[in-house]
């Protein structure tokens, strides 16, 4: 039986559950393609909570924030930033975005597949340079994937690509681009005026889009717009130097500058973070109407050790004792640096959520196991076994947020939920 599950999963071409299952699932594929071993079934004993009905709600805030002329292009890039392609789709296409951003083609094959089967117009749009391999697959599976032109000679790849692929296919193979403008970004954009007008007259590409992007996170305040209004004029100045259709979509924001800078909308925003509603500061959702997509990060009580005896080491290298006045009670949770738990989070002050009181975190995280100081339990509502432990996350009235847990392990919130993200199993959770 189980042979024969796994095998049903190899010839589904695994990205089917990316790493968004429900706690039944039996296994779980990552984005790359390969069957990992499976931590992720059930029972969990770490998870994250998704809540699509919260990514449906920021969609539609977002609708209302940029009004009916600017068009949304969701990014769902690296797995939807760890929340799950697969758990957040359906979500995408009842808001009727007009763009869905990926990098790869396993996110492609998916998202196009998903798109086909809802009778959706939703364009997608990968926001990385294509490989020709990647290309190839992609058109000859007819994904309707518009690439990214940031050089002439990417150009003409994508150029020769779409002529030989039309002699092999029979049918006239035409790749949609968005010419990438370099402005500041230093990553992959045309820094030659004439090199576009040469790029964009290449055979069996048509030119949908004319885009840059803003090298500012713009978290540090005083907000200072300077460098994203410098490359914003150097971005039209070539806008206007080309002459373009009217019909070229120009797209030049991400979240930040979406939010906080509606002069720079254009015709439609790339947003990514913002549509998750974990990574927010008070300019960004002033009104503070956006919904974290992601929760909560929970574990699992896995044992309670009472009467440990004073000055008792904890963990590996010995890096802290149990207090020395008097016994301590201790419990153990299944969790360690493999789930994303920093190994010296005990040296920055980590603590924990359960029966809604906060209990410091003790000694280093081993690989798989973490220990909590729990001495100061209440009496009247004592730890247990199996009790759900809060991460990240509210319990009761208490609350540890992303941007705490991202802190301690020195991380952005954005790169620390991606992570959490992509290595937990996914429950969904029906409110917001
Ligand atoms: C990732 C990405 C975005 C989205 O950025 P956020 O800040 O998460 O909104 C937009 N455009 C490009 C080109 C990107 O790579």
């Amino acid at each position: 039986m189980h042979k024969l599950r796994l095998l049903t999963i190899l010839g589904a071409v695994t990205l089917s559950s990316l790493n968004s299952f429900a706690l039944d699932s039996v296994a779980n594929a990552d984005p790359r393609g390969n069957i990992t071993i499976n931590q992720k079934t059930t029972p969990a004993t770490n998870f994250v909570e998704i809540s699509p009905a919260a990514y449906y709600h920021n969609l539609q805030e977002i609708r209302k924030m940029v009004g009916p002329n600017v068009k949304i292009c969701a990014v769902m890039k690296s797995n939807a930033y760890g929340h799950g392609i697969d758990n957040l789709i359906a979500e995408a296409l009842k808001a009727n975005v007009d763009y869905i951003a990926a990098v790869d083609n396993n996110e492609f094959r998916l998202l196009s597949n998903r798109i086909k089967a809802a009778h959706k117009k939703t364009h997608l749009l990968r926001i990385a340079p294509v490989t020709k391999a990647e290309l190839i697959e992609a058109q000859r599976g007819n994904w309707n994937v518009e690439e990214i032109a940031g050089s002439l000679e990417e150009a003409k790849m994508l150029s020769d690509t779409a002529v030989e692929l039309s002699k092999k296919l029979g049918r006239k193979v035409i790749i949609a681009i968005h010419v990438n403008v370099e402005t500041g970004m230093g990553r992959m954009g045309f820094r030659d005026v004439n090199e576009i007008k040469q790029a964009i007259t290449l055979p069996n590409l048509k030119l949908v889009g004319i885009m840059t992007h803003f090298a500012k996170d713009y978290e540090d305040p005083p907000i200072d717009y300077t460098a994203t209004r410098a490359q914003l004029d150097t971005f039209e100045s070539v806008v206007k130097e080309l002459n373009l259709d009217k019909s070229v979509i120009q797209h030049v924001a991400n979240s930040g500058a979406a939010a906080k800078f509606p002069w720079a909308r254009k015709d439609m925003v790339r947003v990514g973070s913002l549509t998750y509603g974990e990574d927010l500061d008070d300019r960004q959702d002033p009104h503070h109407v956006l919904q974290p997509v992601m929760p909560s990060f929970k574990s699992t009580v896995a044992i309670i050790e009472r009467n440990v005896p004073p000055h008792s080491p904890i963990n590996y290298d010995a890096m802290q004792y149990t207090r020395s006045d008097k016994p301590s009670t201790t419990a153990t949770l299944r969790i360690g640096y493999y789930n994303g738990f920093p190994q010296y989070a005990f040296q920055e002050s980590a603590v924990v959520l359960i029966r809604g009181q906060k209990f410091p975190v003790i000694g280093k995280t081993s690989m798989n196991m973490l220990v909590i100081d729990i001495t100061d339990e209440n009496q009247q509502n004592p730890v247990k076994l199996g009790d759900e432990v809060v991460l990240v996350g509210k319990q009761g009235t208490q609350q540890i947020t992303w941007d705490e847990f991202a802190a301690r392990n020195k991380m952005g919130i954005v790169e620390q939920v991606l992570l959490i993200g992509n290595q937990s199993p996914h429950v969904i959770i029906k409110d917001k």
